[in-house]
């Protein structure tokens, strides 16, 4: 019901002065952005945050300290805190505030996928944690359902362990496989964006490597946002990193310099950790 411009539409020539003070590329493809995003629990204001613009067809890690809004921000992004929240101001997705009524969400969340902390495969078999949303929605033929459960799988470095058992139950799956699994089942929807909520945080050390070696391979074809706690993972994946503090974004540039010359002290102090 509503229609998304380009998104080349959405280059712009000059860096956002505010947070990202040395970008790479001279045009920057903004892939989501907000504006005076303002989230309340009840009375409580989790977050409140002028603009932030996200790059396409990069990783921008969320970083920052239990509570200080990482989520909320996310979950806004894609409508995740309706039930729960009262979210102010306005979230551009290629020329269409999406926090609005009229937006049809299912819709929207087909070009904006989530994946969470835990795993949360359904409880079918491999195809069709893959194929259900697909087949909800829309007439799909089995030659093309099977075209996408493949390339979903392979995009998600998860095929070549699962190709044979397709239709055993996505439960009996390992953790990391089913971080895989999950991360498949978005890609399947063919997003533009992908959200993830330590997406790797609830997995053993080689499973969490699995995934962040899943998300480096998506690198380049997705505009991927990510929370993670891991400070390896953020300065070995993104090429930007948010610091959020209190509810807000106090430093943001790229990772790089997040990493080694911070321009606030806070943002030294908890990536060094002393916070
Ligand atoms: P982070 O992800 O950075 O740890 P959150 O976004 O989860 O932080 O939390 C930010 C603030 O919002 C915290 O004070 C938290 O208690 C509060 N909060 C988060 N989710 C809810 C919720 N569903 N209901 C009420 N308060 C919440
Ligand atoms: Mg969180």
């Amino acid at each position: 019901n509503f229609e998304f411009k380009p998104a080349s539409d959405f280059i712009r020539e000059d860096a956002p002065e505010r947070y990202i003070y040395n970008m790479d590329a001279d045009k920057h493809e903004i892939a989501i952005s907000t504006h005076d995003l303002q989230v309340f629990y009840g009375d409580n204001l989790a977050l409140s945050e002028g603009d932030l613009e996200f790059e396409r067809y990069k990783i921008t890690s969320l970083i920052g300290a239990s509570g200080s809004g990482k989520s909320t921000f996310l979950r806004s992004l894609n409508r995740m805190n309706d039930d729960v929240a009262t979210v102010n101001g306005q979230i551009m997705y290629r020329g269409v505030d999406i926090n609005t009524k009229n937006i049809d969400v299912y819709e929207m969340r087909r070009h904006i996928g989530m994946v969470f902390q835990r795993p949360n495969p359904f409880a079918k078999s491999i195809y069709d944690n893959i194929t259900f949303a697909l087949t909800q929605r829309g007439n799909y033929t089995k030659e093309q359902l099977d075209e996408i459960v493949e390339t979903s799988l392979k995009q998600a470095a998860l095929w070549d362990q699962v190709k044979d058992e397709l239709n055993k139950s996505a439960l009996a799956l390992s953790g990391g496989q089913a971080q895989r699994l999950v991360i498949a089942r978005a890609l399947a929807l063919k997003p533009d964006i992908l959200l993830l909520d330590e997406p790797s945080s609830a997995l053993d050390p080689i499973s969490s490597a699995q995934v962040e070696d899943t998300l480096i391979e998506l690198k380049n074809q997705y505009t991927i946002i990510i929370v993670t706690h891991n400070m390896q993972q953020a300065a070995r994946i993104s090429d930007y990193t948010a610091f959020f503090h209190l509810g807000k974004v106090i430093e943001y540039d790229l990772t790089r310099k997040i990493f080694t010359r911070p321009k606030v002290a806070l943002t030294n102090d908890y990536i060094s950790g002393n916070f």
